[in-house]
């Protein structure tokens, strides 16, 4: 047993599923990357760069502290790890992070339009509104500092600008049920658009009542 195992196996775990499920853009895509924080580390356990998923073992997910150096790896960290310890470093209450190329959340970074919680269970698991990051070129320190730059508003999922989504959770499996969460409302909020007929939207008091109730978990 590796001292990270627990960490690597449900990074691993994760991004199997993802990839199963055409969340990575292909049923055996790899387009996105996942990492765990190691509590009360500045460690996390990351997908590695540029490799499928599907035949991955536990070994294979890099253990990398804050300054991107190695602790625990056979392969180069995701290209995008800049970018989730910049979340680490912003939000304490986010131990997970998942960065897809989901299809129906696309569609929202090309239109650059934000989709706000339509559902009791957005407002309540996600957040009242579900942003735009403006773009910057992937695994730049510009797309890092410009998610960065975001996560005032305490929301889980986030709209990456003509790239793809991230979803947060207090633990990996809250993150990767917002990102289905996520799939869920961009999905149903593209059908309504095309309908052409106005969106209901959720009374303010309910929005209001599910954001005190998410500050006080
Ligand atoms: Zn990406």
């Amino acid at each position: 047993m590796g001292k990270y195992d627990q960490e690597q196996k449900a990074v691993l775990d994760c991004a199997k599923w993802l990839s199963e499920h055409g969340y990575f853009g292909g049923f055996r895509g790899s387009g996105g990357n996942i990492s765990v924080k190691v509590a009360n580390q500045n460690i996390i356990a990351i997908t590695p760069s540029g490799r499928p998923y599907w035949d991955m073992s536990i070994g294979d997910i890099s253990v990398m502290d804050f300054e991107l150096k190695p602790v625990e790896a056979k392969h180069a960290p995701s290209k995008e790890a800049g970018m989730h310890v910049a979340i680490y470093q912003h939000r304490s209450d986010v131990q997970a992070v998942v960065h897809t190329h989901q299809t129906y959340a696309s569609i929202f970074s090309i239109i650059n339009l934000s989709i706000p919680a339509l559902f009791d269970e957005i407002a309540n698991e996600i957040g009242a509104l579900i942003e735009i990051v403006p773009y910057a070129i992937s695994g730049s320190a510009e797309l890092a500092q410009n998610v960065a730059g975001r996560l005032g508003n305490q929301c889980l999922c986030y709209i990456l600008q003509n790239h793809g989504a991230l979803s947060l959770g207090a633990t990996i499996d809250q993150a990767w049920k917002n990102t289905e969460l996520l799939e869920k409302a961009a999905q149903v909020y593209y059908h309504a658009l095309l309908t052409g007929r106005e969106i209901s939207q959720l009374p303010k008091e309910t929005i209001d009542y599910f954001n005190k109730m998410r500050e006080s978990k």
